[in-house]
């Protein structure tokens, strides 16, 4: 209809072109970037998100993860500061760690929390005191939440609204059903709607992903991609997509110019994937290189 949702295409985008560093500025100048995330059992989630944010433009990349894989991410990332944080007897990140987190936070020009987290009630009360910790007078970095982190985000509400649309949020149909107490499939049904209802609500921007990605800011137009591939339904995809979003935060792009850029060049390095070598079978840590020859041809 003529009031459905924008498709997201290169044209489109290239109308609300990303901030592009002058010739002369530092790793600083090009934006700071800090992902928060990882657990024991899924340290991996945050060398994609890391990296993705790097290979979106960021110049600056910090790792915050619990102690036990601070080291083994640094290596495996060696581009990053790592933060090791205390850590749950479960392996994932203390409560604790909150205040550490929040004077890192301050410093950057976006924070991505989430991928790879585990243990449910520290995630809950590590994601509110981060809330809570970036609400001073400043507009402060603009915060990405996804995955584990956006359980109990309802809770969040009132101090989310406070933020006023300095926050993204990147949920499957699964986690925005958690979100709004529904059912997967009344999600599945109008994501558009859900998507619209979420970002009102909470004054935040709201890339719904799936097969077809619905993108709705506060009070602006919804946009919508299904131009990607089931390629992209892989583990660790969506990690790469936070970071990518996080990455174009730091260096400058407005949230939902973020969000709507981000999903287009995840879904457009899933197809170059796809043609090069199968739909079926590339991996997530395969979309990181794909992604500047793209942001450098859409320039
Ligand atoms: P996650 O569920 O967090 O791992 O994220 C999965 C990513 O893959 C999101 O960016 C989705 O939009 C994308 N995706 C999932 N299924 C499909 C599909 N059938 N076609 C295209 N993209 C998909
Ligand atoms: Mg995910």
């Amino acid at each position: 209809s003529k009031n459905g949702p924008i498709r997201i295409t290169r044209d489109r985008l290239r109308g609300m072109a990303l901030p592009h560093p002058g010739e002369q500025a530092d790793k600083d100048g090009r934006g700071r970037v800090l992902v928060v995330g990882g657990s024991l059992e899924v340290p991996g989630a945050l060398l994609l998100a890391g990296t993705a944010a790097l290979r979106a433009g960021a110049g600056k990349l910090q790792m915050a993860t619990c102690r036990s894989i601070a080291p083994h991410l640094g290596l495996a990332v060696p581009e990053a500061l790592v933060a090791g944080l205390p850590e749950t007897p479960g392996g994932g990140i203390a409560a604790e760690a909150a205040d550490d987190l929040c004077r890192r936070a301050e410093r950057c020009n976006a924070v991505l929390i989430g991928p790879g987290m585990m243990d449910a009630e520290a995630v809950a009360a590590l994601t509110a005191k981060v809330v809570a910790g970036l609400e001073g007078g400043e507009p402060g970095p603009t915060l990405v939440v996804d995955a584990e982190a956006l359980i109990g985000l309802d809770s969040l509400r009132e101090a989310l609204c406070r933020r006023q649309g300095r926050t993204i949020i990147t949920p499957h149909a699964g986690e925005m059903a958690g979100l709004l107490n529904v059912s997967r499939e009344s999600i599945e049904s109008d994501p558009a709607a859900a998507a619209r209802r979420v970002a009102d609500e909470y004054q935040l921007v709201v890339a719904l992903k799936g097969a077809c990605t619905c993108i709705a800011e506060p009070g602006g137009p919804l946009w919508r991609y299904e131009d990607g591939n089931v390629g992209l339904a892989t583990s660790g995809s969506g990690d790469t997509l936070a970071g990518v979003i996080a990455g174009l935060a730091a260096r400058g792009a407005e949230p939902a110019q973020a969000a709507a850029w981000g999903v287009f060049l995840h879904g457009e390095a899933g197809n170059r994937l796809a043609a090069g070598r199968g739909t079926l079978g590339f991996l997530a840590r395969e979309l990181l290189a794909e992604i500047p020859p793209i942001m450098e041809e859409m320039a």
